[in-house]
């Protein structure tokens, strides 16, 4: 039987209509809306979509929702400045600080950039305090992409507790802090990545698969329990047709999409997989409007500790 598609865009616009009345009612109560500031620096294409998704998505909440611009030629203690900036500002409660960074910054400016962002404003939970405390089970800002795997996994009835959890990938976006967070739930959980023996026998014990790794259907059926849940992370563009003809059939809708457009975006699991697990959760559609919703549950949390 193919797998149950669990649908991240239905359950994402169900997480925001529960948050609108916390946001309605912090505005009554506090006389202002909860802010979120978000800085981008550089022209990041992707960085763009995903920025103004975010902003239209808090603005539609009735939620304050700022841009702070900066150029790609930027320097680390000008972006700083601006997150020290937004550190102290009243009106904001989150802070957002888009990955990635221009280059020309340099390998270490993220983490420093993160470093200087207030604990408690941090909505990415990037901030080491938060993954401190993530680490601890003790209350926190998450990262949104893991906090969203959690919410569907849970609003789609799968059970964790007591079942065993692979996650293909070790980012500190992603993977660490998801692996952490199915581990405080009581999964048995095991963390893989490019260095993993034997990588697809050890994927195919799990109950629930995590497939964080950037590569365009990489998690094929070979590597999945037959009924197990699939939590697709990857978010991949691709142009290559023959990458195309690899992951879809001739008669595929997709493919015909993939002419049309010139490019595809993919997850990490192969479209094939459907028939083999229980349950299953596309790209695009799944996990990345979650993610979306999660952020802004945060930031409705980080205002209301605040006050
Ligand atoms: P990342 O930092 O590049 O980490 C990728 C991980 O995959 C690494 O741990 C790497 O192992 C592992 N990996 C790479 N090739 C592998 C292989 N052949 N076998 C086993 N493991 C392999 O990526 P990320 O930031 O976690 O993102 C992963 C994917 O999720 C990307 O497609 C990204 O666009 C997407 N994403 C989606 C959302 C969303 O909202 N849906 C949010 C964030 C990211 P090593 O550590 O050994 O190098």
């Amino acid at each position: 039987m193919p797998a149950r598609i669990i649908d991240g865009t239905a359950m994402a616009a169900a997480v925001r209509e529960e948050l609108r009345p916390l946001v309605s009612r912090f505005t009554a109560r506090c006389g202002r809306p909860p802010g979120l500031g978000i800085v981008l620096a550089g022209e990041d294409p992707g960085s763009e979509i995903y920025v103004r998704n975010k902003l239209k998505s808090a603005a539609d909440l009735g939620m304050r929702a700022d841009l702070e611009r900066l150029p790609a030629t930027v320097t680390l203690d000008e972006v700083i400045e601006v997150v020290r900036r937004l550190n102290t500002s009243q009106a904001h409660d989150a802070i957002l600080v888009q990955s990635p960074l221009p280059d020309a910054l340099g390998p270490e400016a993220e983490q420093a950039v993160f470093d200087a962002i207030d604990p408690r404003k941090d909505v990415d939970g990037f901030h080491p305090a938060n993954v401190g405390r993530l680490v601890q089970k003790r209350p926190t800002l998450v990262p949104g992409t893991p906090l969203g795997i959690l919410e569907m996994l849970v609003r789609s009835g799968i059970a964790i507790g007591g079942r065993r959890a692979v996650v293909i990938g070790r980012s500190d976006i992603v993977g660490k802090p998801v692996a952490m967070l199915l581990l405080h739930r009581d999964a048995t959980v095991t963390v893989c990545h490019s260095k993993t023996p034997d990588l697809a026998a050890v994927a195919a014990e799990a109950d629930i698969l995590v497939a964080a790794i950037g590569r365009p259907g990489f998690v094929t059926p070979a590597f999945v329990k037959p009924g197990a849940a699939v939590v697709d992370v990857g978010i991949n563009r691709v142009s290559d047709p023959g990458v195309i003809a690899r992951l879809f059939p001739a008669s595929s809708p997709r493919r015909a999409d993939f002419a049309r457009r010139g490019s595809l975006v993919v997850g990490d699991v192969h479209p094939a997989v459907a028939e083999v697990a229980g349950a299953l959760t596309p790209v695009p559609g799944g996990v990345g409007p979650l993610t979306i919703a999660m952020l802004l549950s945060n930031t409705i949390r980080a205002a209301e500790n605040r006050e």
